[in-house]
C-alpha cells in the first residue's frame, strides 16, 4: 500500500476493559478524498479516527499512515469547539503555532489568513462567550487549519449546530476542501450531510464495530446546496438508511 494512503487492514481494537470496539475492520482513504463514517453510536467511528491519528494502537491487524513532514499536518476537529474561554479568537487560533514555537509575526500572518478563510476577520478580538455556536465552530476549524494540515479528522464537528448553520458550514467546508485538497475523514450521524460532502461513505455496524458497506458517492463537485434535497441525494440516503436499519 502506498505511503500516502491511510489503510486499516483487518484491524481489531479491544480496550483495556475488554470492550471489542472494532473487529476485522478494513478501511482506506486515498489522498484528497473526503470520506464519511456513519453508523450507530458505539460502532467504533471515533476509535477509527484515533487509530488513524496514531492516538490508539490496534489490537489486531495493521495500519498504514501517510508519511507527514510535520505532526501538525494532521488536525482533529471535535463536536465541542473546546476553545479557551479567557483567550480571544486570535489567541485561540494561534495556539497550535505558539505551541509549535512560531514567532509572533509568523503567527499573526497565519492567523489572519485562516480567519479570512473561515469568515471571522472581524471577530479576531472577540472572546468565545461573545460568539454563536456556528462561529465557535468556525474558530475551532480555523485552529485546525492554521497549521496547514494535509489531513483533517473530524468527529461530528457540526453535530451540535442547528440545521441552517450546519448547512452553511457544510458548504464552506466543501469549498475550502476543493481548494486545499486535504484528505478528510468525517464522522457524522446525519446521512444527508455525509452524502452531500463525501466522495465515499463507509457504513459501520456495532457489536462488534465493523464496516458493512463502502459507497462511492458518484456526484460531481462542486456540489450545489440544492443537492441536499435532490432525489439523487435522497436515493443514496435511503440506501444507507436501509443498510443501517435492515427490514426485519
Ligand atoms: P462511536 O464513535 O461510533 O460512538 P467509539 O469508537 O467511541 O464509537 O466506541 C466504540 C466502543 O468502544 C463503545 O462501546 C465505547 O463504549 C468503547 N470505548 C471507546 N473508547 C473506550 C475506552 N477508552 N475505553 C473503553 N472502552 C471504550
Amino acid at each position: 500500500m502506498a505511503s500516502d494512503t491511510f489503510a486499516l487492514h483487518h484491524v481489531g481494537k479491544v480496550y483495556g476493559n475488554g470492550t471489542i470496539a472494532l473487529q476485522n475492520m478494513d478501511f482506506t482513504v486515498a489522498p484528497g478524498q473526503f470520506v464519511s463514517l456513519v453508523g450507530p453510536s458505539g460502532c467504533g467511528k471515533s476509535t477509527v479516527l484515533r487509530l488513524l491519528a496514531g492516538l490508539e494502537q490496534p489490537s489486531q491487524g495493521r495500519i498504514d499512515r501517510p508519511v507527514l513532514e510535520r505532526c501538525d499536518q494532521l488536525s482533529y476537529v471535535f463536536q465541542e469547539p473546546a476553545l479557551l474561554p479567557w483567550a480571544t479568537v486570535i489567541e485561540n487560533v494561534a495556539l497550535p503555532l505558539k505551541l509549535g514555537g512560531q514567532s509572533a509575526r509568523q503567527r499573526r500572518e497565519a492567523v489572519a489568513e485562516v480567519l479570512a478563510k473561515v469568515g471571522l476577520t472581524e471577530f479576531g478580538t472577540a472572546y468565545p462567550r461573545e460568539l454563536s455556536g456556528g462561529m465557535k465552530m468556525r474558530v475551532s476549524i480555523a485552529r485546525a487549519l492554521v497549521t496547514q494540515p494535509q489531513v483533517l479528522l473530524m468527529d461530528e464537528p457540526f453535530g451540535a449546530l442547528d440545521e441552517i448553520t450546519r448547512g452553511q458550514l457544510n458548504g464552506e467546508l466543501l469549498s475550502l476542501w476543493q481548494r486545499q485538497q486535504w484528505t478528510v475523514v468525517f464522522v457524522t450521524h446525519n446521512l444527508y450531510e455525509a452524502v452531500y460532502l463525501s466522495s465515499r461513505v463507509v457504513v459501520m455496524a456495532a457489536k462488534p464495530g465493523r464496516s458493512i458497506a463502502d459507497i462511492a458517492i458518484d456526484l460531481p463537485y462542486p456540489r450545489h446546496p440544492d443537492l441536499r434535497t435532490s432525489p439523487l441525494c435522497n436515493r443514496y440516503c435511503r440506501d444507507i438508511a436501509h443498510l443501517l436499519h435492515p427490514a426485519p
